[in-house]
Parts: C-alpha cells; structure tokens; sequence
C-alpha cells in the first residue's frame, strides 16, 4: 500500500491481540498503514473470553464495561450493533445462623463501615509502601468474623492482590479517569434498561442509581464476545492491509541502530517469522515482559524493566456452577424441608435478583468469597476469589474447586437449605484459571510497594528510539486492570507511532 503521492505507507507489528492491541490495529489501519497482529492464542480478546460452553454465554475474563456509558467499549458495541444494557444490583450478606433480609442489611452496614475505616487508613499511610503497613492504624476489630470481608473487598477481590502485595500509590488515580469520552446514553438497549430494577433495589438503600451518570454495563452476549466481534470487523474491514498470526509468539525484537526486527515462533510447529517493521507495538501483559518471554536486544532499559515487574498481575479466579432452579429461593427446596420452615423463609430471605452479589460469612479460615447470581437471570452462580486464595485454587484440579464452592454454598445457605444445595447441581461448571495461562500469568496488575511511578514510566513511551510502544491494561494508571483502560493505551500508542512516522 502507498499513499497518493506513491510513498509505501508505514508498517507496524502489533504484538499482542488483546483490547490494548485490537484498538492500537484498528487505529493505525484507519490510518492508511499496513499492520501485522501477531497474537499467540488461536482467537482475539486475550483476557477478554466468552465461553458459551454451558448453554449461555459466561465470561472467564471481563465481564463489566465499567464507567458506562464513558466506557469506550460502550460505543464500539454500538456501532458493531451489540446489545449492552445496564446492570443494577445489591450487595447482600449472608449469615447462615440468620440468613434473613434483616440481619443481611446490618452486616452490609456494618462491613461497610470496617471496609471505610480501613480505606481511610490505608490510604492515609504511606502511598509507596505496602497497603498493609497503612492498614495497621485503622480502629477495627480484626477478629470480627466479617473482618475478612472488608479486606478481600479491598485488596483480593479488587486489586487481585493482598494487603502485604500491593502499594495504593495508583488507587486514587484510578477513581478518577479524567480522559472520559462522550457520553452517549442512548446505547442501552431501552427493553433492557433497569431490567433488574425492582422494589428490592430500592429497599437496599439502593434509590439513588437510577439517576448515576457511571455505572456497569453488560454485554448480552458477553464482553469478550464484544471484543472478538471487534477483531473480526477489522479483519473484515481490511482485507488488504491487515494480516493476522495466531498462535505465533513474538520472541525477539531486535531493535539495534536504525533497525526493528520481530522474530517469531508457533505454538503449533508452523515456520519461523521475521518481520522488520517500521514500529512495533508490543501490547502483550506486564507479566511477559518480566518474565523475559519477550526477549530485547539490546536489553530494555533498568528503569523500563524495574516498571514491567514493578506492574506485576494478581490472582482472580471465577467458578461458574449451574443449577437446575434458583439456589436463594426457598421454593425451589420444596417437599424437601417442611412447610413451617418454606413458610417462615418465604417470609423473612432476601429476594435475590440477576447479578445481585452475595457475600457468605467467611469461615474460619479467614477465606472469602463472592458469588454473582443468577447470570444472564438464569439459574448460574459465579463464586470469585482473589489473590492468594485464587492463586492456591487456581493450582487444584476442577474437581476440588467446584467442592469448595459448593462446600461454601452449603454452609452459606445455613442449616436448613444448605444439606439440599448439591441437589439442585447440574453438574455443569467453568472454572477460570488466568495465573496458569501462559500468555496471560495472572489476572490483571497491581502495584507492587516501591512501584511508585511505573504506570506512568511505561505510559510516556521511554524508548529512545521511538520505534517500538508499549501497550496494555496496566499503563493506564486511570483505569488500570479493565479493559477500557486498555483500550485508551492502545489509542494512545497508535497515536504515538503515526505523530512519529506521520
Ligand atoms: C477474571 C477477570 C475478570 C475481569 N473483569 C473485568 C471487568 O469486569 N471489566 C473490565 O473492564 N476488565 C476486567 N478484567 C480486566 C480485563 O480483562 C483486562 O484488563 C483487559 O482485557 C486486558 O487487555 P490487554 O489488551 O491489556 O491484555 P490482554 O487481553 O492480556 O491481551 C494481550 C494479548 O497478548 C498475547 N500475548 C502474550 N504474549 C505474547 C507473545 N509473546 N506473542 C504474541 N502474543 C502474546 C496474549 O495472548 C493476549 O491475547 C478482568 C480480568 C480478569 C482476568
């Protein structure tokens, strides 16, 4: 390809198949220039993954377009014409010795208070070192059997990590994602919208999110659907000028004097491939970078490599379970506990409605879990745990992890209700496992304590010879660990690369 006056236009490798390196490709070819995308898994997305296996679609990656409708996700699904609608939950707390609406409205006061008074603490201790160091003035009482919870919704279930792992030198960058797009309402699909709004919202002290300008989105078909859709359509769109490689991994950039050379590999014995580009973008996670997966010649900079590991990914683990009827409805156990006992639970259990989180009391072992119910309103429960939790599970086999579900289920669901869960199993699971990807290594990145500042290293592109750009999730220091923040870097590098090369 030339442009009118017949000079070739630029060619860039893009390393990486993922939001970051999807919207980097879809920049540059809007552009005019040539693209190669070589990615090492068989599909587009990376952590981004719809598995459609159970009979609906479950994402094992993202599944959330946060901070909708800024989202940038949001638009895209607009214009490739995919149903999104907004999700309205309620948190509840589940205590089996009391499992009603009551009880589970005071425990959701009284985590909420521990988890503030940790924040303000961890917060206010010292940005650079670990959140734990700051969690140590917080007045709490840490052996509240709740205590846990506050953590993990501080630390494993939201930066993948624990308190010992991560500093909170990024976390208040990350609340406030000052390069927003245009808001564009009109993207929710209006049957859809507050499809999940019902009186019980309203009775969780929940009134005031009709009228939030950010919320969570869903994808009817699921986010990484949405995001593979993304990568056909180019694919579609530019048949001259884009060529793909999957299942080829980038070994080597060589990237000495005035040359750029990419050295490939397969994963399914195909040819060696050396590409010499005019730039790269290499928007493949932190974790491969660290790890050497990549391998520069010369080597990357101290500072640029004590970034990457600085950046590294936690642990999040997802076990979706299928059910035959609805495991929170007392009737669903009916001719199996008395009539006295379905009367009085009728009564007195929270109505738990689709993508509702619940939190049981964590055992004794301090271990937390989240379950999201009701997926796509049917009878799917997803449990979530995060950081070390996530990490030892993530090591068992499929069969000791739906144990310890449905182990957690049981005891939450309390004496009653709890011996007859295993009745309603189908035996039908998804188990995600990020940390034993091997393109992946992890789930998304935290900042390690002493990482002060390496968002923003990686993100002001530091590579003297403006050749080669880096992409992903974690450089996003605004919204790092999604993937719309991913996706900003890969605008952000495509941009780079063309003021660059023109
Ligand atoms: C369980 C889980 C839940 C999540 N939930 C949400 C959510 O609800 N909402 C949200 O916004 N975000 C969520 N995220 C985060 C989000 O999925 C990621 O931040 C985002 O998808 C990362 O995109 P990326 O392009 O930076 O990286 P990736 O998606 O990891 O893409 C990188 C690509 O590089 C490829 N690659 C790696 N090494 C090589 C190599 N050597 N050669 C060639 N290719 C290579 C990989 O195969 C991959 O396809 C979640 C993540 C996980 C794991």
């Amino acid at each position: 390809m030339a442009d009118t006056r017949g000079i070739p236009m630029p060619h860039v490798v893009v390393i990486g198949a993922g939001a970051a390196g999807l919207k980097a490709t879809h920049d540059l070819l809007a552009k005019g220039y040539q693209v190669t995308l070589i990615e090492a898994r068989h599909r587009f997305g990376g952590r981004a993954w719809t598995d459609e296996s159970m009979g609906l679609p479950v994402d094992l990656g993202c599944q959330w377009l946060h901070d909708s409708p800024a989202n940038p996700w949001f638009t895209e699904a607009k214009r490739l014409k995919v149903k999104i609608y907004k999700q309205i939950k309620s948190d509840f707390y589940l205590d089996p010795a009391d499992l009603s609406l009551d009880r589970s409205k005071k425990l959701k006061e009284h985590v909420e208070t521990m988890e503030s008074a940790l924040e303000n603490s961890v917060k206010s201790g010292d940005r650079n070192s670990a959140a734990s160091e700051g969690a140590k003035a917080a007045k709490v009482d840490r052996k509240d059997p709740w205590y846990p919870v506050a953590v993990a919704r501080l630390a494993a279930l939201e930066e993948s990590a624990e308190l010992e792992e991560f500093s909170t030198v990024d976390l208040d960058a990350k609340a406030d994602d000052e390069d927003e797009d245009e808001v564009d309402d009109d993207v929710v699909d209006e049957d859809d919208q507050g499809a999940n709004e019902d009186d019980h919202a309203a009775e969780d002290g929940d009134e005031g999110e009709a009228a939030e300008t950010s919320y969570n989105c869903l994808a009817r078909g699921g986010f990484g659907k949405l995001i593979s859709a993304y990568g056909d359509a180019l694919v579609e769109e530019y048949t001259d000028e884009l060529t793909v490689h999957f299942t080829t991994v980038a070994e080597l950039i060589r990237w000495q004097d005035d040359t750029l050379t990419v050295v490939t590999s397969s994963v399914i014995a195909g040819p060696v491939l050396k590409f010499t580009p005019d730039a790269v973008v290499v928007a493949v996670p932190t974790s491969i970078i660290a790890s050497k997966e990549i391998e520069f010649l010369p080597p990357l900079d101290l500072a640029t490599q004590k970034a990457f590991a600085d950046l590294p990914l936690g642990a999040y683990m997802k076990v979706a379970l299928k059910f035959s009827s609805d495991i929170f409805d007392p009737d669903s156990y009916e001719g199996q506990i008395s009539a006295k006992e379905l009367k009085q639970l009728r009564k007195t259990l929270p109505g738990i409605e689709a993508y509702d989180e619940v939190w049981p009391k964590p055992a004794s072992s301090g271990h937390v879990w989240k379950f999201v119910c009701k997926l796509h309103d049917q009878n799917v429960v997803v449990g979530f745990v995060g950081g070390k939790l996530a990490r030892k599970m993530e090591a068992e086999k499929d069969a000791a992890v739906v144990e310890h579900a449905l182990t957690k289920l049981t005891a939450m669901l309390g004496p009653v209700l709890g011996p007859h869960v295993r009745k309603l199993y189908q035996n039908k699971y998804l188990i995600s496992r990020w940390s034993q990807d091997p393109w992946a290594q992890g789930a998304y990145s935290y900042t390690k304590p002493g990482g002060q500042g390496a968002r923003k290293h990686l993100y002001d592109q530091p590579l003297s010879n403006r050749r080669i750009f880096f992409a992903g999730e974690a450089l996003w220091r605004a919204a790092y660990g999604t993937a719309h923040g991913a996706y900003k870097t890969g605008a952000k590098a495509a941009k780079c690369i063309i003021d660059e090369l023109g």
